[in-house]
């Protein structure tokens, strides 16, 4: 690890647990540094993210926030690594669709992707960072959310403009919403009263799909590939109910795989 980062008791439990499966290098990075290509700008303000290469494993931390926002962001990178190596699902681009898009559809798609990709781990992460770490993690859940309010006021809601794009930014905010259900309380339940306040109509979809989910758990990789293919289906089901169209097509242009491992990485 580079200097700059702070070792403490749950950083050094979750290398030593990420170590039962692999020895690659983690390297940590300033995460302004890492979205300075233009097709990461979104992640600008992101408090974390990670990717793992064929040859090493880079964080990228935010260090316009606290130590204990940064400690929490690095356990919680770490653990969405260390699931893939315990064989939890995995989501790819069909790449025979992917040939025939526009460079700027595919990079949304793309990022679609990877926010699925987060969004299924979280179902597990965000409870491990609670049951088996001891990290302050308030700040960074009252971060999390600010981040998540900040979005809702960047899309117009407005009834009026019930178009393909509404249906589609709907579909997104039914994925995410399946997140808010794993904050520990009063983070929760502070944003699924916002979710249901600024898009009703998103909020019941979200919560009827995570009845689904839970029921099932996700608890192993198995259960864990069921939930994200019901995820994966409910939501492409909800775009043809709402004719969402050719933006829906980028919803099936993602495929689940039953395990992370088998999408191949790329040299760092
Ligand atoms: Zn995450």
């Amino acid at each position: 690890m580079k200097v700059n980062y702070i070792e403490t008791e749950s950083t050094r439990k979750v290398v030593h647990i990420l170590r039962r499966y692999t020895d690659k290098p983690i390297e940590v990075k300033d995460l302004a540094e890492f979205v300075r290509h233009p097709a990461l700008s979104h992640m600008a303000n992101y408090l974390g993210s990670a990717k793992e290469y064929s040859n090493k494993i880079e964080v990228h931390l935010n260090f316009t926030k606290s130590e204990d926002v940064r400690e929490a962001v690095f356990v919680h990178e770490l653990l969405h690594i260390v699931l893939k190596y315990e064989g939890f699902p995995g989501i790819a681009l069909r790449t025979d669709m992917v040939r025939f898009l526009q460079p700027s559809i595919a990079q949304v798609l793309e990022n679609l992707r990877d926010r699925f990709q987060s969004t299924i781990g979280h179902l597990q992460v965000y409870k491990r960072e609670v049951t088996d770490f001891s990290l302050s993690l308030d700040l960074y859940f009252e971060e999390l959310v600010r981040a998540k309010i900040h979005r809702f006021g960047q899309f117009s809601y407005k009834p009026h403009a019930k178009d393909a794009e509404y249906f589609f930014q709907i579909q997104q905010d039914i994925l995410d919403g399946l997140d808010y259900y794993q904050f520990p309380n009063p983070y929760s339940q502070k944003i699924l009263a916002i979710f249901r306040e600024t898009c009703p109509e998103g909020f019941a979809a979200c919560l009827a799909l995570h009845e689904k989910t839970e029921k099932i758990s996700y608890s192993t990789p198995p259960l864990a590939y069921r939930c994200a293919d019901l995820v994966r289906n409910q939501i492409i089901k909800y775009g043809y109910k709402k004719n969402v169209g050719t933006p829906n097509q980028l919803w099936s242009a993602l495929n689940v795989l039953r395990n992370a491992k088998e999408i191949p990485l790329e040299k760092g």
